[in-house]
């Protein structure tokens, strides 16, 4: 989609600090970070709202954002890792991973 920040992110067009890459989704460290090793979790296909997304799509950025929050918690050494599915203000899906404490 034109003028997404997030498709060109995922193309590559704009720079991040690429924290995960595969086929169908990107992770990223979100540039006004709420807490150390806030990372947006992205599909590299443009969709703006997470249950309108493709089962197979949907299905895997869970099953990717539990791993990464797993590995964020572990690094972080937080009690835990929030995670918010956001669409909203920036109009492509994305999941914010927090690592948070009580
Ligand atoms: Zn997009």
């Amino acid at each position: 989609m034109e003028n997404c920040i997030f498709c060109k992110i995922a193309a590559g067009e704009i720079p991040a600090q690429k924290v995960y890459e595969d086929d169908m989704v990107v992770a990223f460290l979100d540039i006004h970070p709420k807490a150390p090793g806030h990372t947006l979790l992205i599909p590299k296909e443009h969709s703006r709202w997470f249950y309108q997304m493709p089962d197979p799509l949907s299905d895997h950025m869970f099953r990717i954002s539990k791993k990464l929050a797993q590995e964020l918690g572990q690094t972080h050494k937080t009690e835990y890792v929030r995670l918010n599915i956001m669409g909203d203000e920036i109009a492509h899906t994305h999941i914010h991973l927090i690592p948070q404490s009580l």
